[in-house]
């Protein structure tokens, strides 16, 4: 039961009412019978600063971070963590003592996932990204940090590949569809198939599917639908497909970690999320 002495967490997004990082934190405070409550703060754009003195204020315990906020909170937390400053976003801040510090949890969260969901490792792989957003970016540095051969940036704008390239280290390049094939992990980080209120049946593809063949992982950051059009090409073209939850589920173990201090209980997250997931699918028809 919630009572004065409860701990408080919470995402600060818009729009986030949405979010399942409510709905994944509950069940792991719960399943580890910790004092703890989630909660979804809509903090409209440009307010994110203002959400990182509210959680001094109000002696919040930690915050996710999501759009449009992770490059605003990162210029405010009182300390960053090395790979926050170097991705300029923060997904997840928490306290040390007083201190206020910011971090990024999504590229560890999604090689955690890669480990433990496909059994792969990217040590030693060429890796291809396509979009370089604050989520690819993220990515192209930990495949780079976990020792990736190669991790090629493939990006309608230009400076956000560059950006990414130079962040996945000294393998990091700049490509085209031309790398598709060569690449033994492809990996999805635009938002191109995910259902949106207007877009329930897109189709769109971020990849020419002739690229895809037998003997490639292509992992979709989308969880939403669950198969998007491009795991439903991989899959078709014989390569194993991997969509975005397990990622989601990862990044918000890490975060958990930082605010609570114990171990994350990944599979009751995971199966919560997979769960609600397949409700929405069922209340969307
Ligand atoms: P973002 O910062 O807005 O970046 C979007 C990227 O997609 C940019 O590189 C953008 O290219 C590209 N893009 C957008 N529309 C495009 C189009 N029509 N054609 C070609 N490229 C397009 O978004 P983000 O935060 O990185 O998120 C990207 C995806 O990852 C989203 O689907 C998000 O839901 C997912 N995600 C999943 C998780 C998870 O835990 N599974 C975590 C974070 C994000 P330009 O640079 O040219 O604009």
């Amino acid at each position: 039961m919630v009572s004065g002495h409860t701990k408080v967490v919470g995402v600060i997004g818009s729009p986030v009412r949405h979010s399942l990082s409510p709905t994944i934190h509950n069940a792991a405070f719960e399943a580890l019978q910790l004092d703890w409550v989630f909660t979804a703060f809509e903090v409209a754009p440009g307010r994110g600063d203002a959400a990182v003195e509210a959680m001094r204020t109000l002696g919040l315990e930690g915050l996710n971070v999501t759009m449009p906020h992770k490059a605003a909170v990162a210029r405010t937390v009182d300390r960053l963590t090395p790979l926050a400053e170097a991705l300029g976003a923060v997904n997840c801040v928490f306290r040390d003592g007083e201190t206020l510090v910011g971090d990024n949890t999504d590229g560890a969260g999604f090689v955690a996932a890669l480990r433990e969901e496909v059994a792969v490792d990217p040590a030693g792989l060429r890796c291809v990204v396509v979009g370089a957003g604050g989520a690819g970016r993220a990515v192209a540095q930990a495949l780079g940090h976990a020792g990736a051969a190669e991790v090629v940036i493939i990006n309608r704008s230009p400076e956000p590949a560059q950006l990414a390239a130079v962040l996945a280290g000294g393998h990091g390049r700049v490509g085209t569809a031309a790398d598709i094939p060569a690449g033994e992990l492809v990996v999805n980080a635009t938002p191109l198939g995910m259902v949106t209120a207007r877009d329930i049946h897109s189709s769109r593809l971020p990849v020419d599917a002739t690229l895809l063949h037998n003997g490639q992982v292509v992992a979709d950051l989308i969880y939403h639908p669950a198969t998007t059009p491009l795991l439903e090409a991989a899959r078709a073209a014989g390569a194993v497909a991997v969509n975005g939850v397990g990622m989601l589920v990862h990044q918000a173990a890490l975060a958990f970690e930082r605010w609570t201090g114990s171990a994350a209980p990944t599979q009751v997250m995971a199966d919560i999320v997979r769960s609600e997931l397949e409700r929405r699918a069922r209340a969307a028809g």
